[in-house]
């Protein structure tokens, strides 16, 4: 531990020390590992060990830190995706920001200024509108550590494992912290308790407010609720600042459908007739996941017009082939007549849209 020098004395304190002091950790050269701390997650690669090719870290191993960070090329994000990846949702993505990056970054300031950090906030709106990609973005671009409790199956399990269930996902959260705990669907977790008549029910809401209420100020944990149904909530969740705030994240409009194409549509070769400001304003109805699908079919349909000329034996397709893909209009005009938005087959309120072109 004396031998680490110069910057990397900070880095090894904030995020070696206690990376390796809980646990025997066996590294080879090449290894690479995250290590989260002070809300960064910082990714480290093992460059050399001595004597051997792999050591186990043990209290007396000296560990040097390379002053330059190792370059990466083969991938540009370190984990899970990023702000850019959520689009139509720019108002409440800097609401989401403030109320959980800000706190889970920043507790001083919240400790200084003498208020509470926001322990919660619930999402609704219809599935598929990105409420689950915002917790992974907030997640990923902060180093939080992020559980998913999906509240069906946490419900199915066992009879009277629900509540044992969801304490460890608090303790893990705890443990792990910063940490988001995003609950999806958790309507199925705390309905209403005056219309349920079901025993586990009950008692798995109450468990959940408890361990709520449990979270200290300082544990640098925050639970995003995801729910399409806020109003079968049981009322006492939305009580007594136990979710700070609720965020509608709505059916896209026009311009938030254009922004959701763009990024589905950032590592596709288009061809110059594709216009997708057009097929933005003529997907009303469409939702994030509805656009994503719409744009992956797209391509399918592309793939299969070209089969004939891939040979599915080969293991290798011709680099020609490969450059001269372009996903077209008629591709996209193709996929608009297949894929229906998810509002239409769940409600049947949204018109099917007219493809216009
Ligand atoms: P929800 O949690 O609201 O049901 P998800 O976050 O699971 O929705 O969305 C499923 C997928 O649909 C995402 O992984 C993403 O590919 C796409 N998607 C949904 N909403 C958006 C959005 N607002 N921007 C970009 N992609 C989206």
């Amino acid at each position: 531990e004396d031998s680490v020098a110069g910057i990397s004395g900070d880095l090894f304190e904030a995020y070696l020390k206690p990376y390796f002091s809980n646990y025997l950790r066996p590294l080879c050269r090449g290894d690479c590992f995250m290590v989260r701390g002070n809300m960064l997650a910082v990714e480290f690669k093992v460059v050399a060990t001595e004597p051997a090719d792999c050591v186990l870290v043990a209290p007396d191993t000296a560990i040097f830190c390379a002053d330059e960070p190792v370059k990466r090329e083969d991938e540009e994000r370190l984990d899970g995706p990023g702000y850019d990846d959520v689009g139509g949702v720019r108002k409440q993505l800097a609401q989401i920001r403030e109320l959980v990056e800000l706190p889970l970054r920043h507790p001083k300031l919240f400790q200084t200024l003498g208020v509470k950090p926001p322990k919660g906030i619930l999402l609704y709106g219809p599935p598929g509108t990105g409420k689950t990609l915002l917790g992974r973005a907030i997640a990923s671009e902060s180093g939080a550590h992020f559980v998913v409790v999906n509240g069906p199956e946490i419900m199915s399990k066992m009879a009277g494992e629900s509540e044992a269930n969801l304490r460890r996902v608090f303790e893990d959260a705890e443990r792990l912290a910063p940490s988001i705990i995003f609950m999806d669907e958790i309507d199925a977790i705390a309905p209403n308790r005056d219309k349920t008549h079901g025993e586990v029910e009950r008692r798995v809401v109450s468990q959940l407010l408890t361990l709520m209420d449990g979270l200290r100020p300082r544990t640098q944990v925050v639970v995003i609720g995801a729910t399409n149904r806020p109003n079968s909530l049981d009322p006492a969740l939305r009580r007594f600042g136990r979710f700070d705030r609720e965020l509608d994240i709505g059916v896209p409009d026009d311009i938030g459908r254009l922004e959701i194409l763009r990024i589905h549509s950032k590592d596709m070769p288009l061809a110059d007739d594709v216009d997708l400001e057009r097929i933005g304003k003529d997907t009303h109805g469409f939702v994030g996941a509805d656009l994503a699908a719409l744009c992956s079919e797209a391509a399918f349909q592309l793939i299969r017009e070209k089969m004939d000329v891939i040979d599915v034996e080969d293991e290798t397709i011709d680099v020609d082939v490969l450059n001269s893909l372009r996903v077209c209009n008629d591709h996209l005009k193709h996929a608009m007549e297949v894929t229906k938005p998810s509002a239409l087959r769940e409600t049947g309120l949204v018109e099917v849209p007219k493809v216009s072109w």
